[in-house]
């Protein structure tokens, strides 16, 4: 089972990923509204995991909450001292981790 970690710029927010197959990884461009806005740029690029397979070990991301330009909601969370995204998500996994 990989077990990958990781960390915003900054260091303050720290991840472990624990993951069944490196194959549950998919890597993702969007291009709606939210995503060009959020990354500056045409579209937004995220590796989509497995929701229980990613734990925080440290810090706590701070979290926005806004439309993705077709009614749905985007949650997005991200080191609020150095700006780095950690996670994005949608309702129904906000629901889960709440
Ligand atoms: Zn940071
Ligand atoms: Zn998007």
């Amino acid at each position: 089972m990989p077990t990958l970690t990781g960390s915003c710029f900054c260091r303050n927010i720290q991840y472990k990923l624990s993951l069944d197959s490196i194959d549950d990884v998919r890597a993702s461009l969007c291009h709606c509204h939210n995503c060009k806005k959020a990354f500056g740029t045409n579209y937004g690029l995220t590796a989509k995991v497995p929701k229980d397979s990613l734990h925080i070990t440290k810090g706590s991301p701070k979290q926005h909450v806004s439309d993705n330009g077709s009614g749905a909601l985007i949650h997005r969370e991200f080191c609020d001292n150095c700006g780095s995204f950690i996670l994005e998500y949608g309702v129904s996994v906000a629901l889960m981790r709440t």
